[in-house]
């Protein structure tokens, strides 16, 4: 984006990028059918960014959703929007945009470089925030540099390191003085404690006894159920400002936990109460449509002979990995008194002890801090050098909002670029 206005602007824009091609991980979020950004009211829209809210507002009143579907339109590409609010692309796909795309940029004059990869600034030669700058690539043919009078970088963060974004970056802007908060997974999975008669866990104590946390599911769950979804269930829990959380959707049993939009959606509290306490509970409401009165009445309702879990089937819908759940997680004593069942079919403790690898998190927190940067994105302790996209100090969860900030980050950094170009004297 930055390239596109800087070229726009009559600027000659060269574009380095470490792989092979650009935009692999745009392609990869295309695979699941690329979500370009939302539907809902600008000020739904804009809380997404919780306390980055006032920083993502200044960026989205230039280049906001709409304009992104516009831009989208413009490349020829038309969206919709799906049932549940999402914006995509009509075909569902990155590769026609991308393409179309790059097809503009190249005859707009951007210039390409592909296996470039920047390693800093070359030492001794003009400073930085001085023009033109001396950057530093490795290549196929060994080092290079290359003067720019300005430098946009777009790192991106620090997940699927192998599509390029791989956050070396982040110690060598520190090295010159950039505030940069530590990059965490944002969007990602986490790996349940073990509970489950094996451990002798009760509701709301499911820590094993001397106080220890097992990683993962049983053996018997895990080689069942992992890459089940769950739909529709809600999750509940208590952020670490106090405020109980509560949302319904999906997520998915995996081989060491879950993973899913549902999950994502509260990444965020759930990182920060795990950094705090050691392990976060939510609790998982497997009748979001019925209220605890109604769930309670059923499952009291006589059995004679039926087995618990034609019960449960025929008075709730519980089975498959519902229901499975339950026995994973409750104590044997727990299934077998009507009340507490119930209680626990509204709101199952699961106990999450730790965040899935930042390289498998679909982004990334943390970053390059909005202090640090001036209104038009350029760095305040490296004049002349700006940043954009998943490289900033913001974090959103899934539903478009991670590619409409990159956008809209960085049209402003191209146009804060041109800004200082138009002012600059080479
Ligand atoms: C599986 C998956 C699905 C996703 N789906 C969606 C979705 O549907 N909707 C949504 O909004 N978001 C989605 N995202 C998130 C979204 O793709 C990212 O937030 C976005 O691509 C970040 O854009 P970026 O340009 O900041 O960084 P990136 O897309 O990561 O690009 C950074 C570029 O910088 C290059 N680079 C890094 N370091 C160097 C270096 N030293 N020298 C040269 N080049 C370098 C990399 O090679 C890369 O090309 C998804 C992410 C994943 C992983």
């Amino acid at each position: 984006m930055a390239a596109e206005v800087l070229a726009a602007g009559g600027v000659r824009v060269d574009l380095f990028d470490a792989m092979p091609s650009v935009g692999r991980k745009f392609l990869l979020a295309g695979k699941g059918g690329l979500n370009l950004t939302h539907s809902e009211a600008l000020d739904g829209f804009l809380g997404r960014y919780g306390a980055r809210r006032v920083a993502v507002e200044a960026l989205l009143q230039s280049f906001g959703p709409q304009a992104l579907r516009a831009w989208a339109q413009g490349l020829g590409v038309g969206t919709f929007v799906g049932s549940s609010g999402r914006v995509f692309p009509s075909d569902l796909k990155a590769a026609p945009l991308l393409r179309a795309w790059l097809h503009r940029l190249r005859v707009a004059g951007v210039r390409f470089h592909m296996r470039h990869r920047w390693t800093g600034w070359r030492e001794g030669a003009a400073a930085v925030g001085e023009a033109p700058q001396t950057l530093r690539f490795d290549t196929p043919h060994g080092e290079i540099d290359a003067s720019a009078d300005a430098v946009v970088l777009a790192l991106g963060g620090g997940s699927w390191a192998r599509l390029g974004s791989d956050g070396a970056w982040a110690p060598w802007l520190m090295a010159k003085g950039v505030d940069v908060a530590p990059l965490q997974p944002s969007n990602c999975g986490f790996e349940v404690a073990r509970v489950g008669a094996d451990v002798g866990a009760e509701v709301g104590a499911n820590i094993s006894a001397d106080g220890t946390l097992q990683p993962g599911w049983t053996e018997y769950f895990r080689s069942r159920f992992a890459g089940h979804p769950m739909k529709t269930v809600a999750l509940a829990m208590q952020a670490p400002d106090g405020r109980a959380l509560s949302q319904a959707g999906e997520f998915v049993i995996t081989q060491w936990g879950v993973e899913g939009s549902l999950v994502y959606a509260l990444s965020a509290p759930v990182r920060d109460v795990i950094a705090r306490d050691g392990h976060a509970t939510v609790h998982i409401d497997l009748q979001p449509g019925r209220t605890a009165e109604f769930v309670r009445d059923e499952v009291a309702r006589p059995r004679g002979s039926r087995s618990l879990a034609t019960h449960l089937k025929s008075r709730l819908g519980l089975d498959g990995v519902k229901a499975a759940l339950l026995h994973e997680l409750l104590a044997r004593e727990v299934i077998a008194d009507a009340q507490r069942l119930a209680v626990a079919i509204k709101a199952l403790p699961l106990t999450l002890i730790a965040a899935r690898p930042i390289d498998e998190a679909i982004s990334t927190a943390g970053g390059v801090r909005f202090e640090a940067l001036d209104e038009g994105l350029m760095l305040r302790e490296l004049p002349g050098v700006f940043c954009a996209g998943e490289m900033l100090d913001w974090a959103a969860p899934t539903g478009g909002y991670l590619l409409t900030a990159c956008f809209a980050s960085g049209e402003a950094a191209g146009a804060g670029a041109l800004r200082r170009l138009a002012g600059c004297q080479h």
